[in-house]
């Protein structure tokens, strides 16, 4: 068996010749000119891939919980009201972080696969004065993902921040960060930015920004707070040195990489893609006859598929998978964990990535003993491919 397998979990994920090349090279001094030109270009270019013109970014060693500590940090106040609207795993951790920083939480409950319905997240938030609505975008244990632009036209007519946990969604999932009103939308960067794990990533609204500004009281987590890093960001982006915390400097290169190839291609165009792919890889799984955690389909996420294991397979069905030469992912939501399975398709993931896995997936299958027409997953998904 090849040592190198292709990885389609949901993150990490595989990373462009380009990006892990970068990773490579000899660290240089954090006050280094040339790494101060590569961070602030790595800013610029994170505020054009967010579509938040006047956001202010902000890149932090750490993963994604980093990025949704220090959103949560930062804008509550003990006392303070958050809405969370519940998507499965994601976002009961966003309510943990958010009541850790003193926040009073409600969530808007839903079962496992589903959102809650529009009209209950309406009617929640004239219930009470809010301070924050938290979606998490794409709920990487279900599949799930949110409407995000209608949740938070709802959100701003109250007045309320709208939170965005898009770990699995910023720069594979439609987000216009501006145009939506969202306040806070943070990501990491080994999902569909495409850099290997190791940074926190966040872009700010003007009105986040004020509302931190507008605090009585201290942030509760000293590495979270944004009155250290705000300055550092401004100063890398001005081209000037600054320090807080020693930056993960080949990380930050690799980001200022991997942005100028999202940028290169283009946001609309990888948008677009993402949905191709999801769009066929799911043409194939339909095809033998699986089905998919999130109950409707308006609901799939196009960063990643959350399948049930078909009558008769268990979870033994992800090492056959792995021995056929992709990496795929086992359950994660607590209630439904040893019954799916999840495939993330997002970053630079191409047709030949799609096809690959489904055909492994196939081999996978057959070799659990499953009953199905062979070649046909593969066959559906070229399908979708050949009508674009
Ligand atoms: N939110 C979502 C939606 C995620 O998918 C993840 C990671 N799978 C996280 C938050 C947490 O990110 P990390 O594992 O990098 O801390």
């Amino acid at each position: 068996m090849k040592e190198r397998r292709l990885l389609m979990i949901p993150g990490p994920i595989e990373f462009t010749d380009e990006v892990l090349d970068e990773m490579s090279k000899p660290t240089l001094s954090h006050l280094d000119p040339a790494f101060i030109e590569e961070f602030g270009q790595a800013l610029e270019k994170m505020r054009r891939v967010w579509l938040a013109p006047h956001g202010q970014p902000f890149a932090v060693a750490g993963s994604g919980t980093l990025a949704m500590e220090l959103a949560a940090a930062n804008i509550t106040e003990p006392g303070d009201n958050v809405l969370v609207v519940h998507t499965g795993y994601f976002s009961d951790r966003m309510a943990d972080i958010f009541r850790l920083h003193g926040a009073n939480v409600d969530i808007v409950p839903s079962a496992v696969g589903d959102l809650p319905g529009p009209e209950a997240i309406r009617a929640q938030l004239k219930a009470k004065k809010y301070k924050a609505l938290s979606v998490t975008h794409v709920d990487t244990s279900t599949g799930v993902r949110a409407d995000v632009k209608n949740l938070a036209a709802a959100a701003r007519e109250t007045g309320a921040l709208v939170v965005v946990d898009g770990v699995c969604a910023v720069a594979g999932e439609e987000l216009r960060m501006e145009d939506w009103g969202v306040d806070i939308a943070l990501t990491a960067s080994q999902k569909a930015i495409g850099v290997p794990p190791g940074l926190a990533l966040l872009v700010a609204s003007e009105k986040a920004l004020a509302a931190f500004n507008a605090r009585k009281t201290p942030v509760r987590a000293y590495y979270c707070d944004w009155q250290y890093w705000l300055p550092v960001m401004q100063a890398y982006e001005a081209r000037k040195p600054a320090y807080f915390g020693t930056p993960p400097v080949n990380l930050v290169r690799a980001l200022n990489v991997s942005l100028a190839q999202i940028l290169i291609e283009g946001i609309d165009a990888r948008f677009m893609r993402h949905a191709r792919n999801a769009r066929a890889f799911r043409a194939g799984l339909s095809a033998i006859g699986l089905t998919y955690v999130p109950v409707r389909e308006e609901l799939y996420a196009n960063t990643l598929t959350a399948a049930y294991y078909p009558e008769g397979v268990d979870a033994g069905l992800l090492s056959r998978i792995a021995e056929e030469g992709v990496v795929l992912a086992g359950g994660l939501h607590p209630s439904i964990k040893t019954k799916y399975f999840r495939i993330g398709h997002m970053g630079m993931s191409d047709a030949s990535e799609i096809l690959a896995t489904l055909g492994a997936i196939e081999r996978g299958l057959a070799k659990s003993g499953y009953a199905f027409d062979a070649g046909a997953a593969v066959a559906a998904a070229q399908a979708v491919y050949k009508k674009l």
